[in-house]
């Protein structure tokens, strides 16, 4: 099964209308897809302004329309030009309070707009550090991801919460150990056909300087990038780094 490799880039709450100008300083890729995530308020002038970047929304609210102030449905991301969505970052779940079962639901809600989701998964540092690693994700796979996964709709990010922002990485044996047990867990619950053609980013702290490292460890199939995603210098490494 090949999958095609993913440069994602989570530019978070950064980003005003001059910052576009960073897609023009980005290399032009043959093999790998890239994919940028701005704020909402970006998302139709980035997508009317390039077509070799695919462009995501960082969140989206689980129902179709209604009253809810503030937030942004999945089709309104899709309707601006989305094709993809990150659901469950652990910024959402810290600063939201976002459960499995919410995310569970943007899941759907993503699909029924025919976005793609990206499900970021992730252990504190604390659980890191008691041993918990598998437990977590496993129990956050079991209870985000809806029946009806396929290769063609999600995409799985393990990024450890301890790692995101902080310039610390798991050693390369951890992210190994982690993607393989994470693809063991997709093949399980969804077959071989699916759980193989799932796409497996790692996110946290991953820089020009490591990312050809990360790249070569088996079942990466690409990054979830913050703050490398935002100057194209930095993120342009990353994405030769894929090629
Ligand atoms: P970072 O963030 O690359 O700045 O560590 C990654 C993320 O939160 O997706």
């Amino acid at each position: 099964m090949t999958r095609r490799k993913l440069a994602a880039g989570n530019w978070k709450m950064n980003g005003l209308n001059a910052d576009l100008t960073e897609l023009e300083g980005l290399p032009s890729v043959s093999r790998a897809e890239v994919l940028i995530c701005p704020p909402a308020t970006l998302i139709e002038r980035m997508a009317r302004k390039t077509s070799s970047v695919s462009v995501g929304g960082q969140d989206c609210h689980p129902a179709r329309s209604g009253a809810h102030t503030g937030d942004v449905s999945a089709r309104m991301l899709a309707d601006a030009g989305a094709t993809h969505v990150i659901l469950g970052h652990s910024e959402r779940r810290q600063d939201h309070g976002e459960t499995d079962a919410l995310v569970r639901s943007k899941i759907k809600a993503a699909w029924n707009a025919d976005l793609r989701a990206i499900l970021c998964i992730g252990e504190t540092e604390g659980q890191y550090k008691a041993g918990e690693t598998l437990e977590v994700l496993r129990g956050q796979l079991a209870g985000s991801l809806p029946d009806g996964t396929s290769p063609d709709n999600l995409i799985v990010a393990y990024e450890p919460v301890w790692a995101i922002g902080t310039g610390l990485v798991p050693t390369m044996a951890e992210i190994r150990d982690v993607h393989a047990f994470l693809r063991a867990e997709l093949t399980a619950r969804f077959g071989a056909d699916t759980g193989d053609g799932i796409r497996l980013l790692y996110g946290g702290s991953v820089k020009p300087g490591n990312a050809a490292e990360i790249f070569a460890v088996p079942d990466v199939d690409g990054a979830l990038v913050g703050g490398a995603s935002l100057k194209a210098d930095d993120f342009g490494e990353i994405i030769k780094a894929l090629e």
